[in-house]
């Protein structure tokens, strides 16, 4: 699976690319020549809005063209010919991009909301930001979204 890195203006695409189970960082950072050495190391692709940026490392920056991060998801989804497959998706966390662990339904008492707990089996835990997740009606509306492209 390719592996990705986004920078500045593409923040909300990490958070897809994250949802459909590429591993994608996110920096926020203008020392682009440091970006360019963790791509070198871990053999990623990085994905930026930064023109000048894409055109002096055209191996391994990419310009998105997109304005808004769905055109943008859309069209990295495109260009690379990502797979979107239902076993990847959620797999990982959109906020901090670490894989997500399952947790049992007993230990997420008390740690999620009342309703949560009483209508839903299955949770998944990331042990970074040390958030629970369910599936729950964003699930829904990303799945449309994903349908849709
Ligand atoms: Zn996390």
């Amino acid at each position: 699976m390719m592996k990705f890195i986004t920078d500045g203006m593409c923040g909300g695409l990490a958070r897809w690319l994250r949802l459909i189970g590429y591993d994608t960082l996110y920096f926020n950072i203008q020392r682009k020549i440091e970006l360019i050495r963790i791509a070198e190391k871990e053999k990623r692709i990085i994905l930026t809005k930064d023109k000048k940026f894409a055109e002096k490392y055209p191996e391994i920056v990419f310009y998105i063209e997109g304005e808004d991060t769905y055109s943008q998801f859309k069209e990295v989804v495109k260009k690379f010919d990502l797979e979107i497959k239902e076993e990847n998706l959620f797999k990982r966390c959109s906020i901090c991009n670490t894989k997500l662990e399952e947790i049992t339904k007993e230990k997420v008492k008390n740690r999620v909301p009342e309703y949560v707990y009483q209508n839903k089996e299955k949770f998944a835990l990331c042990s970074k930001c040390n958030k629970i997740y369910w599936e729950g009606d964003h699930c829904k509306y990303i799945r449309e979204r994903l349908r849709n492209l």
